[in-house]
């Protein structure tokens, strides 16, 4: 039999499934209220709007285009709808700022693969979304853990990652909405972060699909923005920032894209052309065709049910856990943390609440690179109704209640 081990190459040993998806599909039983998976609500997808626009595409002239390959950065029209975008959040781009990816998970394996050697080290949230840590493991990375609100000094971070062997090549962040925690990093944190980054050296990764979710507070600007504000325009920017149309028109046609200083956007095509060559061009065209006649009052819509969702989860929170239990209030986006009392272990009351309540979470260690969090959990409540929302929190406040009774 072939030792297939032996034949890999040494970045394989650092690949491992995602503890979610792996979830994901345990939890998939219809007794169960899943406040689990952090996907967007498939009945608000805007399907007639897709099919307008692939049936324009298809039966029009350009539909032998449409079904060809493109190019690698990405389709004009798309690229045109997203500077456009870009420009709203107050980043002054051109097409040569845009590469689309076929969602932005491929965006952050193209960084990886650029920056990343073997022993460098990534500085990230803690918590931090697991498939960052997915893409950029296969890269052979060190992590230090970026905290924002605290001011460690950036010799520290320096000096850390020297004695690991290697450089920090970018930090990388989720600045609205964050999965898992759904918290955001405010204004005066995005500026000392990027002063941290100029002192290192570094760049910055802005990963930030869940930011149109937005359902109260005010608007931030993205680290880019401020970037461009302060270095006199994209080009002489150290962010790369990725943007997704997954959270907000569908996961389904895979689409994101990097914004960033061209000769970034340039060694990234190269990665692109290499891996897949292009995204599908005729998602694309469809994609750019429903971005613009429908985005905005798209996300107005469904920010006004998620809102709702958001809203109900935090009153049944109230409502229903017992002392001791604490969580985030999120302005938008799809999640909320949930901190146990300590000592508590969330993947046996996962065990326990699908055997006896029905209700099903994400553990929060699997979010922590350093296997910390046993007492934390992140709730989704984008896909549940109001009922479940309250039937399920009740369920779940009730099993923590007594778990906290019986280690009295
Ligand atoms: N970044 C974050 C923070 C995410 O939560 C997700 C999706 N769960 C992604 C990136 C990847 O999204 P996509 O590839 O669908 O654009």
């Amino acid at each position: 039999m072939t030792t297939w081990d032996s034949l890999y190459a040494n970045r394989a040993s650092r690949m491992r499934a995602s503890e979610i998806r792996e979830l994901l599909k345990l939890l998939d039983r219809p007794d169960v209220i899943s406040f689990a998976g952090g996907i967007p609500d498939q009945a608000l997808f805007p399907a007639e709007a897709f099919k307008e626009a692939y049936e324009e595409i298809l039966s029009g002239p350009d539909a032998g285009r449409a079904l060809q390959y493109g190019v690698s950065e990405g389709s004009v029209r798309l690229r045109d709808w997203i500077v456009g975008h870009m420009r709203a959040l107050g980043i002054a781009c051109g097409p040569e700022n845009i590469l689309v990816t076929s969602g932005s998970q491929q965006g952050l394996d193209y960084i990886g693969k650029l920056f990343l050697s073997a022993g460098d080290t990534a500085l990230v949230q803690w918590p931090t979304y697991l498939g960052a840590l997915q893409a950029f493991n296969a890269y052979e990375p060190e992590y230090d853990r970026l905290d924002p609100g605290t001011n460690r000094a950036a010799a520290d971070y320096a000096s850390k990652a020297a004695a690991k062997g290697g450089r920090i090549k970018f930090a990388y962040l989720s600045p609205d909405f964050a999965n898992p925690t759904g918290l955001s990093v405010d204004l005066a944190e995005r500026k000392r972060l990027l002063s941290l980054a100029g002192d290192l050296d570094c760049a910055v990764i802005e990963d930030s699909p869940y930011e149109a979710l937005r359902y109260d507070g005010d608007a931030v600007d993205p680290l880019l923005a401020l970037d461009c504000a302060a270095s006199g325009g994209i080009e002489n920017t150290r962010t790369l920032y990725c943007g997704s149309f997954s959270k907000s028109l569908s996961p389904g046609l895979r689409l994101g894209w990097i914004c960033a200083a061209s000769p970034v956007i340039s060694r990234l095509v190269l990665i692109k052309q290499a891996s897949d060559l292009n995204t599908p061009v005729l998602n694309q065209e469809a994609m750019a065709r429903v971005a613009e006649r429908c985005f905005d009052s798209h996300t107005a819509r469904t920010n006004a049910i998620y809102k709702e969702r958001r809203d109900a989860m935090l009153a049944a929170l109230a409502a229903h856990m017992p002392e001791g239990v604490r969580w985030t209030r999120p302005e938008g986006g799809m999640f909320i943390w949930v901190e146990l009392p300590s000592g508590m272990d969330a993947a046996d009351l996962l065990q326990k609440s699908l055997a006896s309540a029905g209700v099903a979470f994400v553990p929060g260690g699997a979010f922590h690179p350093d296997g910390t969090g046993g007492n934390t959990l992140r709730l989704s409540f984008s896909c549940a109704d109001y009922q479940k929302i309250e039937e399920g929190i009740s369920r779940l406040g009730g099993l923590i209640a007594q778990t906290v009774m019986s280690t009295l």
